[in-house]
């Protein structure tokens, strides 16, 4: 995917954000800024043969919304909540997306757009994007949490992202906490996410109102129990509601003693905390801290800061950015 780059005029990478809702489409410059956005529904139901189109559509709309040419631009990312095989660039497994699955997307986009296109998992966009720009910046140790429906992770070691053999490294939200647990969206039985994921606490306080526990949650979401979120959950928790703050109680339990066996396995410097679930904030980062000390080993644990993410819901498309800039060989701005 190497193209020679004139850096005189190429200076903005486009990043497309693939999520299981929202595609969020930034231009950004190799300075890290995001100087345009753009959002528009995912296509879940479109057919396998029409995704590359989707993704060209949206490339082609950016670059006549921003007045560039395609020789201004140095290249595209899509980020992918699913797994890629980092040999074939295929999206190997998109539970949100089943019909992106199989596909060698950047290779059938790139051909399309005559621009070099990178495919990546979106946690490790994440993950890259918050060590260029935000929490993890001069950090060559760390761990970037995405606590959203599921539970990404992208991992950064000595420098550089790990992807593993075959591109699905960092799928910690499977590590399995309980043997014989509730199943989880993969199929397996006590994976992390089926915990403290933000699909798991939903689902869990959901339960509780339909179960006609006292509790104000379904109040809290204007009479509906279907309108709960994450958030709901961590103000009703705040605010002292008992069923609330069991749920929540556990569900960050869990969450500590995963990111624990985690610092046990790869003694990283840094655990950052992101996505819509870390809006949560001081709420989840004190008790994870205080789990993480009292359950990794003590030297590991004394030595791995754990913080909150700083580029919002932003961290993907800057991350998909530098990833563009890097594998162009474009110098990226201080
Ligand atoms: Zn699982």
């Amino acid at each position: 995917m190497k193209h020679s780059v004139d850096v005189e005029t190429k200076r903005r990478a486009i990043s497309v954000d693939v999520g299981g809702t929202f595609t969020k489409v930034a231009l950004v410059d190799t300075a890290g800024k995001v100087v345009r956005r753009w959002q528009e529904p995912s296509e879940r139901q479109i057919a396998s043969s029409d995704v590359p189109q989707f993704v060209v559509g949206i490339v082609q709309r950016v670059l006549r919304d921003s007045g560039l040419s395609k020789e201004e631009v140095v290249g595209v990312c899509v980020g992918i909540p699913g797994v890629i095989d980092r040999r074939t660039q295929t999206i190997i497994s998109c539970p949100n997306l089943t019909n992106w699955e199989g596909m060698a997307l950047g290779e059938l986009v790139e051909e399309t757009l005559g621009l070099p296109t990178y495919l990546e998992k979106d946690a490790n966009e994440a993950a890259l994007g918050e060590r260029w720009l935000g929490a993890g910046r001069g950090v060559d140790d760390l761990i970037c949490f995405t606590l959203g429906t599921g539970i990404g992770t992208g991992i950064i070691l000595n420098g550089a992202l790990y992807r593993g053999s075959t591109g699905g490294a960092g799928e910690i939200g499977h590590i399995i906490v309980d043997k014989d647990g509730p199943a989880c969206a993969c199929g397996n039985p006590g994976c992390l996410e089926s915990y403290a994921s933000a699909r798991a606490i939903v689902g869990y306080a959901r339960d509780a109102v339909q179960q006609g526990r006292a509790t104000v949650l379904a109040e809290m979401a204007g009479g509906d129990a279907d309108a709960i979120t994450t958030e709901t959950v961590f103000t009703a928790a705040k605010a002292g509601d008992p069923v609330a703050m069991r749920i929540a109680a556990d569900a960050i339990e869990y969450l500590g003693v995963g990111v624990a066996s985690i610092v046990n396995v790869f003694n990283p410097a840094m655990i950052i905390l992101g996505g819509g679930m870390a809006q949560a904030g001081e709420q989840i980062l004190v008790p994870v801290r205080q789990i993480v000390r009292k359950r990794a080993r003590r030297l590991l644990a004394e030595h791995a800061e754990i913080v909150p993410a700083q580029l919002g819901n932003d961290a993907g498309v800057i991350g998909g950015a530098y990833l563009v800039f890097r594998g162009e060989g474009v110098a990226l701005e201080e």
